[in-house]
């Protein structure tokens, strides 16, 4: 393993976290923002553009929170199942939410190509393996309705003609959506952080805001620098919400570990017998694994959720290589360059959240799938705030639930993780 930090983000090379030069806090402005990573940037983009004065506000560097840290995978994922939501909700509800993801990842390709965002976003296409025989059915119908009710053009490969997708055995076949690819991510941060700043909005890095309250007809946000007033706050703070400053929404997010481990760089021949096609890949089990090539093709990026209950990057780095193992043997002996992790948001009902509470605008609780609706989110709330028509979403008639017994500290989730292995062993979908 290499000499620099094992758990520095691989993205970090070529888009290195940077302080901010402090800048003047304003006393008063029109729009606060709080959190600098997609959403909030995305909110404060908006804002400004509408000609209003925004202030953002970021604990630590922008981006340091899962903005620069994830896969890049431009999903748009809803857990649940269009099948399972249409069952749950109704055919009309089930393909508003999922039209709206489908809208996000266009709106998604659009900004970058328009902002001339040089992020390396490619529509590579998705393979998701099955895990089990019964999954590549259930993938196959699943398929079946996203081209029937949403004209997506997803499709299942079999078993036998799956090394078409990628170089291994272990799947039953899977299913491919050609609607989904990647980016990277830290370079797409940073193309959003100076787009928002060269418009005019004043981004304070190392400021956290410590507590909000009414003021008048609008809000005042305290900082260890001083007090803001503004009329309008975004809250966008996701896996990284501080329960003491914003109780309110970190008893809706559970802030679940995610983390990824880069291979060395590997022979071309070996790329592309592994990753025929450059796809981003997903599999079926709860605690699935997320993985692709790096943008430039010499190197594989491995995801997944499990083996987060040690800080050590060493241990989270070996625990993840195993998994790589099971599914590409070949690798053994292969170097890990990298081990990072960051925090995703989970919400109750595993739907991403707009929401307006007591007056303060909130996006949050992408579970996972921030990349597409973080932004998407993040400038929603703004067109909310600023009385525009194309602030509805499909995600304002759903609730924002708090978890029952949950006051921010999320002392349930290793228990969560062990259940949803064991689901996974026993195969109970
Ligand atoms: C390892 C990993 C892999 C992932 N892979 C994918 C993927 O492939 N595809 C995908 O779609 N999604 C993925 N995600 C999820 C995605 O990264 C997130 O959903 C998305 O980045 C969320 O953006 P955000 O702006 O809401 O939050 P963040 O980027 O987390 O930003 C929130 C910011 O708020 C700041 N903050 C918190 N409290 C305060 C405060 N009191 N004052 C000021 N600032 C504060 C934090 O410091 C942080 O910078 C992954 C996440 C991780 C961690």
């Amino acid at each position: 393993m290499g000499a620099r930090p094992l758990d520095t983000p691989y993205w970090w090379e070529a888009a290195p976290i940077e302080e901010q030069p402090q800048r003047e806090l304003a006393k008063r402005c029109d729009a606060i923002v709080i959190g600098a990573g997609y959403a909030g940037l995305s909110a404060a983009l908006t804002l400004v553009r509408a000609g209003r004065e925004v202030h953002v506000l970021e604990k630590d560097r922008p981006g340091e929170g899962a903005s620069s840290r994830n896969g890049g995978i431009t999903s748009g994922n809803i857990r649940i199942g269009f099948r399972r939501m249409m069952d749950m909700f109704g055919r009309e509800r089930a393909r508003a939410i999922y039209g709206e993801g489908k809208a996000a990842r266009e709106d998604l390709a659009r900004f970058v190509l328009e902002e001339g965002i040089d992020c390396d976003y490619s529509l590579a296409g998705r393979f998701t393996g099955a895990v089990r025989p019964a999954q590549y059915e259930k993938l196959a119908r699943e398929a079946e309705l996203l081209r029937r009710e949403l004209g997506i053009d997803a499709y299942v490969v079999p078993r036998d003609e799956q090394h078409t997708e990628i170089g291994t055995a272990i799947y039953h076949g899977g299913a491919v959506r050609p609607d989904i690819g990647g980016l990277h991510p830290g370079l797409f941060h940073r193309g959003m952080l100076e787009r928002t700043e060269s418009a005019g909005a004043v981004v304070h890095g190392r400021t956290p805001a410590i507590g909000l309250r009414r003021e008048g007809d609008g809000f005042e946000v305290g900082t260890p620098r001083g007090k803001i007033l503004a009329r309008d706050v975004v809250i966008a703070t996701n896996g990284y919400t501080v329960r003491h400053a914003f109780p309110w929404l970190a008893r809706r997010v559970v802030p679940v570990a995610s983390q990824i481990i880069a291979t060395e760089p590997l022979d071309t021949e070996l790329m592309k017998r592994l990753m025929p096609k450059g796809r981003m890949i997903g599999e079926t089990r709860h605690l699935y694994h997320y993985y692709r090539p790096s943008p430039d093709g010499t190197r594989i990026l491995f995801g997944g959720r499990r083996g987060a209950q040690t800080d050590d990057p060493q241990k989270k780095a070996e625990h993840l290589y195993r998994y790589l193992l099971a599914i590409f043997p070949e690798l053994a002996g292969v170097g890990i360059t990298h081990c990072w992790w960051g925090y995703v948001a989970m919400t109750y009902d595993q739907l991403p959240k707009v929401a307006r509470h007591e007056g303060v605008h909130y996006a949050a609780g992408f579970c996972g799938s921030g990349v597409v609706w973080a932004r998407w989110l993040g400038r929603k709330a703004a067109l909310k705030i600023l009385g525009d028509a194309d602030g509805a979403s499909a995600f304002d008639a759903a609730s924002f639930h708090a978890l029952p017994l949950y006051d921010g500290r999320p002392w349930f989730v290793p228990a969560g993780i062990l259940w949803y292995g064991f689901k996974d062993r026993m195969g109970w979908y």
